[in-house]
């Protein structure tokens, strides 16, 4: 079966195919498709922005398509900054400086009330069909005091795992899919699509 992987975030599809590569399913890309998505990520929660990209893509590749809305939930910021993690502070800040505005936001903040997680929607969406499959992931951990680690992507070097001692990009790639809300997510999502096959 062919599926499309609807993310342009080169990180997030090299995480996918990692942790599916054992699926019988063929990954196809936004790039090999050539189909560039500017769809409007305006919904309120993460399952509802990765229902409106796989639709959206599907719609165009008419492909059963896998869609991802993944971000950060602070519980001391009342959830955010949420399905709006990609934007956190301004949609030119980059990625270093949105570290240092979330580690900033946080500074007065105490170790016991700096709890997150990191959340991960996935939608499946298949030509003709009306209902989608879909998983969820989370993974808690605590907001650090100053990035550390030089694996994985965004957040993950404030991200703290407790258990692990560790940040998230501390982990290696292969431990980080073992424990990741998008691990958690994916393993999910591809155990539905193969009882659905
Ligand atoms: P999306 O493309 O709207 O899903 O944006 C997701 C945002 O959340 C991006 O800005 C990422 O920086 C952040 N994010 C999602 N997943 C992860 C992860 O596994 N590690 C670190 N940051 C993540």
């Amino acid at each position: 079966m062919k599926i499309v992987l609807a993310t342009e975030n080169h990180h997030k599809l090299l995480e996918f195919q990692r942790i599916l590569h054992k699926s019988q399913i063929q990954w196809i890309t936004l790039t090999d498709l050539q189909i560039t998505s500017n769809i409007a990520e305006n919904g309120v929660t993460f399952a509802e922005n990765a229902e409106l990209k796989a639709r959206e893509i599907c719609r165009i590749a008419d492909l059963p398509t896998l869609a991802d809305d993944s971000g950060l939930t602070v519980d001391a910021l009342g959830g955010r900054p949420g399905v709006h993690t990609a934007r956190y502070g301004g949609p030119k800040a980059t990625q270093s400086q949105q570290l240092k505005q979330l580690l900033n936001e946080m500074q007065t903040k105490a170790w016991e009330t700096r709890s997150a997680q990191f959340r991960c929607a996935l939608a499946l969406a298949i030509p003709g069909l009306p209902t989608m499959v879909t998983a969820e992931g989370v993974c808690p951990g605590v907001i650090a005091l100053q990035p550390r680690g030089r694996y994985g992507f965004g957040y993950d070097p404030i991200f703290y795992l407790p258990e692990h001692r560790q940040t998230m990009a501390e982990l290696t790639p292969l431990q980080k899919d073992r424990i990741s809300h998008r691990g958690l997510a994916a393993r999910s999502i591809s155990n539905k699509i193969h009882k659905l096959l």
